[in-house]
């Protein structure tokens, strides 16, 4: 499969390590990686309740958003 950044085909040996890569070694070094965390604060008590709840954090991994080349990515 080749890179969605720079469109140059992705070693084999970085598929088998990281299979959900989209990224070459060179564009996600450039980028930072292709997934970011992402967190949210939720609130875990119900509407009206008097209980004391100091709620959540909920922390996703979300894949980065990658601009190709090509459309001007950096
Ligand atoms: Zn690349």
């Amino acid at each position: 499969m080749d890179c969605i950044r720079c469109e140059n085909p992705i070693p084999a040996a970085r598929m088998e390590a990281l299979p959900e890569t989209e990224l070459c070694i060179g564009c996600s070094a450039a980028v930072g990686s292709d997934f970011v965390l992402s967190t949210r604060l939720v609130r875990t008590n119900k509407e009206g309740s008097m209980k004391v709840n100091y709620g959540g954090v909920e922390v996703k991994l979300v894949r980065r958003k990658i601009v190709p080349l090509r459309f001007g990515g950096k």
